[in-house]
């Protein structure tokens, strides 16, 4: 999960990296009265997960609360790169004498952490790296003693930082760690005219395998932005992401799912959605599977590939039975044509399953392909 500027200045704040926390408003009415309360100069800043928003036009300094008020009119509602400004940040103006540039990153080609770092902040890394690229210190963190006093000193050195930035080095290491974060960006990591420093801009991405470590986190999560299917299927534990065609997609293990995708789309037809209900599938877990993708409007036909492993196929088609049997209990018949294609484990026995349940609806294909065919010729 990718943070808001805002949301990831209130972690810096919490492992006691200096940020300046403004305020967050929707409605530009409510501009002067904040700005006035962080001391009338101010700088407006649109809130959406996109590098650039300075470029863009998307961050914009204020003289007077009236000022704060017309720029948060000129910045709400905006375009940056596909996302629409929805919040601005309102915080104090800083008195910026240098911009810095700090990150920590998951290097998982040499299976360490890796801090960039560089005292040419405030542009894009990725053009210095062109322009200067002698200007970007880069320091390989071992995962095991991570940025102890040495280390912070080891990359305050390296950038030619200012000494005292080894204490704002190690607390943003803090975040990095304790957050359960797979990066930490501060881009600009300023000095100030008195000469302390301030991280002036925030970009965090959270681990999302590691949330349940973090309660907190879910705080986070913009739910006015989240697909209401996506919402609904992470509610019932499920692993799906919404997709824009219409062919319904169940399988079973991340992989098979995927080939289902190409092979649906090899097929003619575009996939509605990635739903892998895992090895160990119960009745129940394929009727929220179904229910799930049956109530995506876009859908038309539903194609379920099983191949039978750890769970085998008589299991499965046992689940599928019942899974149809509980939708109509809960009033929601299933109401669309249905492909099934089970393999591997006890496929024979499985396959008879369904035979004999003959479900309405339900059309048994016995090869992927075929079944890919047949799933995109009912939703065609
Ligand atoms: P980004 O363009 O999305 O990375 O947004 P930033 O938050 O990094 O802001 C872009 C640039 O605006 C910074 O590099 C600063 O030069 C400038 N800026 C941001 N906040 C302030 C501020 O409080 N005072 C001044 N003088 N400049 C600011
Ligand atoms: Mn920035």
């Amino acid at each position: 999960m990718d943070l808001m500027e805002y949301q990831a200045k209130e972690l810096f704040a919490r492992h006691g990296v200096p940020v300046m926390l403004g305020r967050v408003i929707d409605d530009p009415t409510d501009a002067p009265a904040a700005a006035r309360a962080l001391g009338g100069r101010v700088v407006v800043k649109a809130q959406v997960k996109a590098g650039g928003r300075g470029k863009a036009g998307g961050v914009k300094l204020a003289g007077s609360p009236e000022e704060a008020e017309a720029k948060a009119r000129d910045i709400l509602g905006m375009d940056i790169k596909g996302h629409t400004v929805r919040q601005v940040l309102l915080a104090p103006a800083a008195d910026i004498a240098a911009e810095y540039y700090l990150s920590f990153l998951v290097d998982r080609a040499n299976r360490e952490y890796l801090c960039i770092a560089s005292t040419e902040g405030g542009v894009e890394i990725e053009e210095v790296a062109h322009t200067n690229p002698d200007a970007i210190a880069k320091v390989p963190i071992d995962p095991l003693i991570g940025v102890d006093a040495a280390k912070a000193a080891e990359i305050v050195a390296a950038a030619e930082f200012p000494a005292e930035a080894a204490v704002v080095v190690q607390r943003l290491w803090d975040v990095f760690v304790a957050e359960d974060a797979s990066l930490v960006e501060v881009n600009p990591l300023v000095k100030l005219g008195d000469g302390s420093l301030e991280a002036l801009d925030g970009k965090v991405t959270l681990d999302g395998n590691a949330a349940y470590r973090h309660p907190d986190h879910a705080d986070f999560e913009d739910r006015a932005a989240a697909d209401p299917l996506e919402a609904a299927a992470q509610a019932k534990g499920l692993n799906y992401v919404k997709l824009d065609g219409s062919v319904g997609i169940i399988g079973n293990g991340a992989g098979l799912v995927m080939s289902t995708l190409d092979v649906v789309a090899y097929a003619g037809a575009r996939p509605a959605n990635f739903l892998d209900i895992g090895g160990g599938a119960s009745a129940e877990v394929m009727a929220n599977g179904l229910e799930i993708i049956l109530s995506d409007p876009q859908v038309r036909s539903v194609f379920v590939n099983v191949f039978g492993g750890i769970t085998a196929c008589d299991a499965v088609a046992n689940g599928v039975v019942q899974a149809f049997e509980l939708l109509a209990s809960r009033g929601e018949a299933v109401s669309k044509p249905l492909v099934v294609r089970l393999d591997g484990n006890n496929a024979e026995e499985g396959r008879r399953i369904l035979d004999r349940a003959a479900l309405a609806g339900l059309e048994r294909v016995d090869t992927m392909d075929g079944a890919a065919v047949r799933a995109a010729e009912l939703a065609a």
